[in-house]
């Protein structure tokens, strides 16, 4: 007999980060449940913490999920639509993540594991969204990749032009939204969506601190050596 799973809404899984999209969850984008600016891209090579390994390595390809509050801290990962009561503001139409997922038993969540995900190109095929945008995103791709800039902060210590090279990447990374902004009337909320977070906030993965000087400049600290992989 299959074991009843009782969900008590304590919301910790929530607050632990949204749920990635998958296919599945396609009609929720269609019908608007979920908006584009509810959303953040982990891009691939982006770093992030193996639990069955406790090591850190880079995602093999990107995932998109929902973001949290607008204006959260940047380590504050709970699901936007998490309301203060612990209730889910979507709950009859919550991500197929949600409803697989029961914490005393991850089972059928990790059995998601990287099947059937959605990633940009899908969302923005699925929302008949402009070819113009797909480009952008690809062209940002192109210049500001994770494998890139793994190469780079690797090579720090030893070489002041990957370093140079490195704080060229993070203000093209600014100059590029900003841009799509100004010129190509993209809300600002759907920057992180498109172009996932931005370099300024995620260098610290590499053990670096980016900072913005008086000039508009950008200036990064090594703080702790990062263990860097490809
Ligand atoms: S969509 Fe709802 S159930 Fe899923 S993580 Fe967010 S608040 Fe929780």
């Amino acid at each position: 007999m299959s074991e009843i799973h009782h969900c008590r809404q304590c919301g910790t899984c929530c607050r632990k980060g949204g749920p990635a999209l998958h296919v599945e969850d396609g009609a929720l984008l269609s019908e608007g449940v979920i908006q584009l600016q509810d959303l953040v891209t982990f891009r691939a090579g982006e770093l992030v913490r193996d639990s069955s390994t406790n090591s850190v390595v880079p995602l093999p390809a990107e995932i998109v999920k929902i973001a949290a509050p607008a204006g959260s801290r940047p380590d504050d990962w709970t699901c936007r639509f998490l309301m203060e009561d612990n209730r889910c503001f979507i709950h009859e139409k919550s991500p197929a993540e949600c409803k697989a997922l029961f914490c005393d038993d991850p089972k059928a969540l990790l059995g998601m594991h990287g099947k059937e995900r959605l990633d940009r190109k899908a969302i923005l095929e699925l929302l008949r969204a402009p070819q113009w945008l797909m480009d952008a995103v690809e062209a940002h791709e192109a210049r500001c990749s994770y494998g890139s800039l793994i190469d780079l902060a690797s090579q720090l210590e030893e070489k002041e032009e990957a370093r140079k090279a490195l704080v060229e990447v993070v203000e093209y990374d600014r100059a590029f939204r900003d841009l799509m902004v100004e010129k190509g009337n993209v809300a600002r909320e759907m920057l992180d969506f498109l172009f996932g977070r931005p370099l300024m906030y995620t260098v610290i993965m590499f053990g670096i601190d980016a900072r913005t000087n008086a000039d508009g400049s950008i200036t990064l600290v090594q703080t702790t050596k990062a263990t860097l992989k490809r």
